[in-house]
């Protein structure tokens, strides 16, 4: 279906080489884009790219650290070269360090923000030109339930993620005219590397997510090729700044 067609589209993911990056180069891929995979570990970013042209896709790994403002501009750049064009960007590297705030040193502070949230702002605007280029652009950014509610543990996490819903739609408004579409997608607990760490620390994390969660499952990677493929392709044309969770209906349980 043409709505949902990314055939010659390029799209860059940050942190695409496993967890739910991975999950949404899928969908990506198989909906025609050629992807770039935008992470730090070779090894794994080789290893992703190969599962996408194994799904018949054009993928291309890009050593990149989005805390470097040097290396983002180098991503892009060699992205524009290698692959002609940057259509699509999906912010998704992330981190956490799991700490009470009073045990938080500022270096963990700008660490997590670094990572999670001033690299899509870095990403998005490094970016802005090649879409233009382009004739318009989509930017996805991954939220999360710390987008929403709060947790002891997360403090600078969660100040992250609530950032990312307000940076979206401050680019949302900025570049609307520019016929780029951004927007926020706010995963619930995704089995994903960053989980497991979660799940070995703390006792009884995996049986309160389950009762927690209506559709009463841990998200998989599969689950995100969908928002993926909707908010970077042209049946989301009119949608911009929004935050979309993607939950199994966490976020509306009382
Ligand atoms: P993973 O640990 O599997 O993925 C994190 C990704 O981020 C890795 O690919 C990692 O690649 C990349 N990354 C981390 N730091 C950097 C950096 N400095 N430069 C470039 N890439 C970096 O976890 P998830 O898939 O779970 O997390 C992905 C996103 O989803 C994060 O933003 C997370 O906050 C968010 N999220 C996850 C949820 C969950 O339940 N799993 C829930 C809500 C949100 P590399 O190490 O190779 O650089």
């Amino acid at each position: 279906m043409k709505l949902f067609d990314l055939s010659g589209k390029v799209a860059i993911v940050t942190g695409g080489n496993g967890g739910i990056g991975l999950g949404m180069a899928k969908g990506l891929a198989q909906a025609g884009a050629a992807v770039a995979i935008a992470a730090r570990n070779a090894k794994k970013s080789s290893q992703a790219v190969k599962e996408l042209e194994a799904l018949g896709g054009k993928a291309l790994a890009v050593n990149t650290d989005v805390t470097s403002e040097v290396s983002i501009a180098e991503m892009v750049k060699t992205v524009a070269e290698k692959l002609g064009r940057i259509d699509i960007l999906v912010n998704n590297a992330g981190t956490n360090i799991r700490k009470l705030p009073q045990d938080l040193a500022a270096a963990e502070w700008h660490q997590v923000i670094d990572t999670n949230l001033t690299s899509a702002f870095l990403c998005s605007k490094a970016a802005h030109p090649e879409m233009k280029k382009a004739g318009g652009g989509k930017i996805l950014n991954n939220g999360s339930m710390m987008s929403i509610f709060g947790a002891p543990w997360a403090p600078a996490y969660a100040a992250s993620k609530g950032g990312m819903v307000q940076l979206t739609k401050a680019l949302a408004t900025a570049w609307a005219k520019d016929n780029i579409q951004v927007n926020c997608f706010l995963p619930g607990w995704i089995d994903t590397e960053l989980t497991q760490g979660a799940r070995q620390q703390v006792p009884g994390l995996h049986d309160r997510v389950l009762g927690r969660t209506p559709s009463g499952r841990w998200g998989t990677l599969d689950d995100f090729m969908g928002i993926a493929v909707f908010l970077a392709s042209p049946a989301s044309s009119f949608i911009t700044g929004t935050a979309i969770p993607v939950d199994g209906g966490y976020s509306v349980l009382g």
